[in-house]
């Protein structure tokens, strides 16, 4: 099984759930099976009881489970049927870690975030990922890094990295690069969010950018050096007229030939003429 794990930085909104929709559609047109999962780290078991002000629109699946819009777009990107283990939060983790501690399971051990919340995230992961049949399986971890409620889910992904064999898991990270009120692409706010995943032990292969215009080459220039990244590692992520668009945008740019050189897949179909 192939991971790729999608973070987020800066601040939320940014596209994350539009760019690994897009990653895996991408995949998808490739040849391979993909699924998708959600990890939303609020403590809600699900989006059900949440205000749609706050919130945004609950998205409804087939198996009646009431989850965030993204497996919305997953479902209709990748043209699949997902059902409520596909989104994950914090307070489905931790019921069920309560419930086993209640029955006993852990044997008299003291419960922990680290092994038994982070264990029950990676097991919840593999479980859905094996399940579903497929090559690649994506990981949203909703969020931005640095919230206190996805540190428990970003730890577990950090693991799952040391577990899994080498090049099975790729780290996407989305972040934004503003404009100064000269009009230049900053790339600052990048720099620091990389720096606060590899803190957290978490290295990206991958970063998307968020960003009005498409980058510069000076700005992919510089995001490729500072953040350790090849520089067709650094993919524009500018605004489109419409999210549709996005897939297109990325594998223009090499998002899909990267990954699948990084992750070592052969695909019989390699090409990307239909773009
Ligand atoms: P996140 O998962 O990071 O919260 P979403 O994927 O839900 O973000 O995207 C937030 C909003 O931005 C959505 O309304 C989405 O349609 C829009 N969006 C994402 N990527 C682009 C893009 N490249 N161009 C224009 N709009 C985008």
């Amino acid at each position: 099984m192939k991971y790729i794990i999608v973070t987020g930085g800066v601040m939320s909104g940014l596209g994350k759930g539009i760019t690994t929709a897009s990653i895996g559609r991408n995949l998808k047109n490739r040849g391979y099976k993909v699924t998708a999962i959600k990890i939303d780290p609020y403590i809600n078991i699900d989006a059900g009881t949440m205000s749609p002000f706050q919130h945004g629109e609950v998205f409804v699946l087939k198996d009646g489970g009431e989850v965030d819009l993204d497996l919305g777009n997953y479902e209709r990107f990748l043209d699949t049927e997902l059902t409520r283990e596909h989104n994950l939060t914090t307070g489905k983790v931790y019921q069920a870690v309560i419930s086993k501690e209640r029955r006993g399971e852990y044997l008299g051990k003291t419960v922990q975030i680290i092994p038994h919340i982070t264990n029950e995230i990676k097991d919840r992961i593999r479980k859905v990922a094996a399940k579903s049949g497929a090559d690649v399986c994506l990981v949203e971890v909703g969020g931005t890094v640095g919230d206190i409620e996805s540190m428990p889910f970003l730890e577990a992904v950090r693991q799952m990295h040391r577990e899994e064999p080498k090049g099975d898991l790729a780290f996407v990270h989305v972040t934004l690069v503003p404009l100064d009120p000269q009009g230049d692409q900053k790339t600052k706010p990048t720099q620091h969010s990389v720096k606060e995943l590899r803190e957290l032990g978490l290295t990206p292969n991958v970063i998307v950018t968020r960003c009005k215009e498409p980058l510069l080459d000076s700005t992919i220039s510089k995001i490729a050096l500072f953040c350790d990244v090849p520089e067709e590692a650094v993919i524009s992520a500018h605004d489109a007229k419409d999210i549709y668009e996005v897939p297109l945008m990325m594998e223009k740019e090499g998002l899909t030939d990267y990954l699948m050189k990084f992750m070592n897949l052969q695909s019989d179909i390699q090409d990307s003429s239909w773009v």
